[in-house]
């Protein structure tokens, strides 16, 4: 079996903004709202049914229950959902014991997740920043902080990954990580990474099939370390990931 362990948001399709204005774009998710709120391009919609058609497909996505629910995809046996922190089965519900694990860490991380949070409210208030600051959980478990910049306000989350995010990751290396990718900064747990989830599963599949090839897309750079679980990476051209490969194939 060929397996595809798939990011989805920006790798498979993009919001309206990010979509090109061009013939053949068609509705991939949509919004709490019932709105469309993700599209494929007829490019994007061509690689996907060739991928398909070959390939079995693992969703692996930062996405909570709700939200990947919302996504039109083919029927997939396993999805990684939370950056990581649940496995789905094939009929929606959660690994039992990835959850176990999952719960265990989140309780370690949970009075952090909470200081962060509050330092970033008050960080937020004091300079009067267009800016939120969540904590996002799933399944009744506190998973990562979050932070988004309000409408043309990009320079704040910026101001405050700069001034108090970095910082504060940096004094905790072995607990804390950053993703940031346009509109999203988030910190998460060492613990909590796409790459554990993968690997899990990969083993798991490894006890049926232990020849199977594994193929790892993404386009975030927080997407690599899953990738380089598998046997094959694919990345789409405009990401983070093709601007890092071109610095260093020029
Ligand atoms: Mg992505």
């Amino acid at each position: 079996m060929n397996y595809l362990f798939c990011d989805l948001d920006d790798t498979l399709f993009q919001s309206r903004r990010k979509t090109p204005d061009a013939a053949g774009v068609t509705i991939a998710a949509h919004g709490p709202d019932g709105l469309p709120n993700a599209f494929m391009t007829a490019g994007q919609r061509k690689a996907f049914d060739a991928m398909f058609g070959a390939m079995t497909l693992i969703p692996v996505t930062a996405r909570d229950r709700d939200a990947y629910a919302r996504v039109q995809l083919p029927r997939a046996p396993f999805a990684v959902i939370d950056h990581g922190g649940i496995i789905l089965d094939a009929a929606g519900q959660p690994l039992p014991a990835w959850y176990e694990r999952s719960a265990e860490h989140a309780r370690q991380a949970q009075p952090w997740l909470e200081d962060l949070h509050r330092e970033a409210t008050q960080f937020l208030g004091e300079e009067g920043l267009s800016v939120t600051s969540r904590i996002i959980g799933d399944f009744d478990l506190p998973f990562y902080w979050l932070s988004k910049y309000r409408e043309g306000h990009e320079q704040h989350l910026d101001r405050m990954e700069r001034e108090l995010i970095i910082p504060w990751v940096e004094r905790r290396p072995h607990q804390a990580w950053i993703h940031r990718n346009g509109n999203n900064l988030a910190v998460l747990p060492r613990t909590l990474q796409k790459r554990h989830a993968v690997s899990f599963l990969l083993e798991l599949l490894r006890q049926d099939d232990p020849t199977l090839v594994s193929w790892g897309m993404g386009d975030s750079l927080s997407d690599l370390p899953f990738i380089m679980e598998c046997d094959y990476m694919i990345a789409p051209r405009r990401s983070q990931i093709a601007t890092l490969v071109s610095e260093h194939a020029a």
